[in-house]
């Protein structure tokens, strides 16, 4: 299916992106993407190669090793990524704008000396531990805590969810110091998962979709960290986590327009070639009516994280312009996955064909980063502010 539409928007520089991405999902990701959801599968092999395109540090100076791109750029790699393949998709963007957009944005220069090359070569993988067990939506109301020791801080609780989770070395972490100051008094950290005593990862969690993307708790029992891996100043760590959030909102509006146009193009060929009563299905107007549905939202749905992203580069104020994006192109996603499977009648709901995949792919945008409720909470208040 064509891009067009889009592509008038875009410089040579991004366009080249979108056809190196293009590429790439196509002859290296798709070949894989039945085996990563059907069998959990995490898509290790594909890490070199993905560092090796540069999308692993898109927003990653080169003076670190990265690809030194710009947030449209990192929209278009994503989205196609997502049209092949959702996990693969969410592994690159929680690596790059929920892990490595804050060290970029918050580290001190040794920190970014220390993470930046080894996440932008694929050397690490890196998360963000934000959410526990029994807080999500409400950040502000953190149990994990960080209580300061004369140098160290030492951390105690458990982070729910976390994407990357098992196969991760590098975490941003966010703790409660002073609950009595609410979300001001929240610190985040810099954890290198693996070498640091008293880290526990959970079991990856069983999902409904996004299957080959590992998810899984982590536990802090007694674990001591330095000065030096504060990200930040002490306090700052709720604003670092929206901040972060506003930026990740736009990826996850991306891998929903990729998912939602996957499930597009398989309808589309579908409907040329089932006849029914005598002509391709793509013949009955019912059937046109949902395929032009789904072409309107899509384009609609990208425009937005496209405008997000220029917004971001431009930067202007984005909070609201991210937030439309995801809560569109979520709901756009999950409209179109389940016209896909109509269009499909019966082999729409079974796994032989892909469009049952995209709807359980499609359904967690419109969950993490901010469900929908909370999409439109932070769209309101944005529109009562201005
Ligand atoms: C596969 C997956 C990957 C994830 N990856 C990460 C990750 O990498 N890092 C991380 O930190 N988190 C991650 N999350 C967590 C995710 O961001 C949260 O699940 C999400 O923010 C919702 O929080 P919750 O599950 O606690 O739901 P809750 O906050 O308990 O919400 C339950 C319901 O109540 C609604 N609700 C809550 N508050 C309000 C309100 N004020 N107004 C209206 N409705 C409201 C919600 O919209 C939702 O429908 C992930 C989750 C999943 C499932």
């Amino acid at each position: 299916m064509s891009t067009e539409n889009v592509e008038f928007e875009l410089t040579e520089e991004q366009r080249l992106v979108r056809s190196t991405a293009k590429d790439f999902a196509e002859k290296e990701v798709l070949p894989l993407a039945r085996k990563v959801d059907h069998e959990h599968y995490f898509p290790k092999e594909l890490i070199p190669k993905l560092s090796a395109l540069g999308f692993l540090g898109v927003f990653v100076p080169e003076e670190f090793g990265g690809a030194e791109l710009d947030f449209v750029s990192y929209s278009v790699i994503v989205e196609e990524l997502a049209r092949v393949c959702a996990s693969t998709s969410v592994i690159v963007s929680a690596h790059n704008s929920l892990c490595i957009w804050p060290i970029l944005n918050h580290a001190s220069d040794e920190q970014k000396k220390r993470y930046l090359p080894k996440l932008a070569s694929g050397e690490s993988l890196g998360c963000f531990a934000l959410s526990e067990p029994s807080t999500g939506s409400d950040a502000a109301a953190q149990t994990c805590m960080s209580k300061k020791e004369g140098d160290t801080w030492v951390i105690n609780g458990v982070k729910n969810w976390v994407t990357n989770g098992p196969e991760a070395d590098v975490c941003i972490l966010f703790t409660m110091e002073n609950p009595e100051e609410k979300h001001k008094g929240i610190n985040a950290f810099i954890v290198d998962l693996k070498t640091t005593k008293g880290v526990s990862i959970g079991k990856k969690e069983d999902k409904l979709g996004i299957c080959g993307s590992p998810t899984s708790s982590i536990t802090f029992d007694n674990v001591e960290l330095s000065n030096d891996q504060l990200l930040g100043t002490p306090g700052l760590g709720f604003k670092i986590a929206m901040s972060t959030l506003d930026g990740g909102r736009i990826g996850i509006a991306s891998q929903a327009v990729g998912i939602a146009r996957a499930a597009l193009e398989d309808s589309l060929q579908y409907a040329r070639e089932r006849k029914a009563f005598g002509k391709p299905i793509g013949q009955h107007q019912s059937i046109q009516n949902h395929l032009a549905d789904m072409s309107c939202s899509i384009d609609a749905a990208r425009l937005m994280a496209l405008s997000a992203s220029r917004r971001k580069d431009a930067k202007l104020p984005y909070t609201r312009a991210a937030a439309q994006a995801k809560l569109f192109a979520s709901e756009a996603s999950v409209q179109c996955a389940l016209k896909g499977i109509q269009i499909h009648g019966g082999y729409g709901y079974v796994r032989e064909f892909n469009v049952e995949r995209y709807l359980r792919d499609a359904k967690i945008t419109e969950i993490y980063e901010g469900t929908s409720e909370i999409q439109r909470l932070v769209i309101a208040s944005q529109l009562l502010k201005e």
